[in-house]
């Protein structure tokens, strides 16, 4: 497997890290990497993730025989709009979107034939955004989720089963409706409450000068996530509101339920949820 030209449309976190990767394993010649700001396109220069840089995602795939998209789930219609009519046939054509419903739909209504689109959604990645935290190792060990379309042939499948297990991850295809009804649950959400949490705990302490000793680990544990790129989620929860909707219904029974206990000093009652709530944490994370 040997890519001559590869397109990288949005180069930050997860664009440029899978160019770190794929450089990495010796599958790709030259990656164009494709920005809005100029300070981007010049720091994937820099750290050696792209070999040549463009703000226009056309000129990026002229010629290109691999695409991986890895923009705000949000901007991935208007980029397929800007290069549907210059992909090279034959072209491998993926995404890095943590929604696959949208971005499916957007690949049969836009994208021509002539190429191979498959989704995807590395299980990598973290808090932190833009080109320079990324890595070349970020998707070693990591689950890759990989949403083929029904006119995928089993021939682009493997490729692109090659090409995720090359980055050192590990692929697992799965149906769009699918991936995002349990992504609102494990990963959407969480980052909702994390926002919450944050924006309550701020709220409920202005006034306080001297914080630093109160906020422990247990407040930057159950917040980092609220540290995400707020474009990036803000995407994320607007592609996955319908399942998402039915989820934070159930944190707020949750929250209710909890503080109906303290209302009416019922310690049994609160010491049950909390033990629910470990027996469901350990059930979840396999302990
Ligand atoms: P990021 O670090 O903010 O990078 C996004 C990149 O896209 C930036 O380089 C940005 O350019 C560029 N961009 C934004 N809009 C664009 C447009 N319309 N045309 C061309 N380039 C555009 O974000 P990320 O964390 O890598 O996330 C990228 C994708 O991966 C998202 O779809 C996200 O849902 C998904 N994902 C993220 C994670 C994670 O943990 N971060 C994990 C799995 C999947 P500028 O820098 O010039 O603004």
């Amino acid at each position: 497997m040997k890519y001559k030209r590869t397109a990288i449309i949005g180069i930050g976190l997860i664009g440029g890290s899978f160019a770190l990767a794929a450089k990495r394993a010796g599958i790709v010649e030259t990656v164009v990497g494709v920005a809005r700001s100029d300070e981007t396109l010049q720091a994937a220069l820099e750290i050696g993730a792209a070999d040549e840089v463009t703000t226009d995602p056309a000129q990026a795939v002229r010629g290109a025989d691999l695409v991986y998209i890895a923009v705000p789930v949000g901007a991935t219609r208007s980029v397929f709009e800007q290069i549907r009519d210059v992909l090279e046939p034959g072209a491998l054509v993926t995404d890095a979107g943590s929604t696959k419903r949208e971005v499916m739909q957007a690949a049969a209504e836009l994208l021509p034939d002539q190429v191979a689109f498959i989704g995807g959604h590395p299980m990598a990645g973290s808090e932190q955004s833009g080109v320079r935290a990324a890595r070349a190792d970020l998707f070693e060990g990591a689950a890759y989720y990989l949403t083929p379309s029904e006119a995928t042939t089993q021939d682009e499948l493997d490729h692109m089963l090659a090409l995720v297990r090359v980055l050192g991850a590990r692929p697992d295809v799965k149906a769009a409706d699918y991936h995002d009804r349990l992504m609102a649950a494990t990963s959407h959400l969480p980052h909702l409450a994390a926002a919450a949490l944050a924006g309550t705990v701020h709220r409920l302490t202005s006034g306080h000068k001297e914080l630093g000793n109160f906020l422990g680990t247990g407040f930057t544990d159950t917040t980092r996530l609220a540290e995400g790129s707020p474009e990036i989620w803000r995407d994320i929860l607007m592609s996955n509101a319908d399942n998402l909707g039915d989820s934070v219904e159930e944190l707020i029974a949750a929250l209710q339920a909890l503080a109906a206990a303290l209302h009416e000093a019922d310690s049994d009652a609160c010491e049950r949820l909390l033990i629910e709530a470990r027996q469901a944490r350990r059930r979840l994370t396999g302990r």
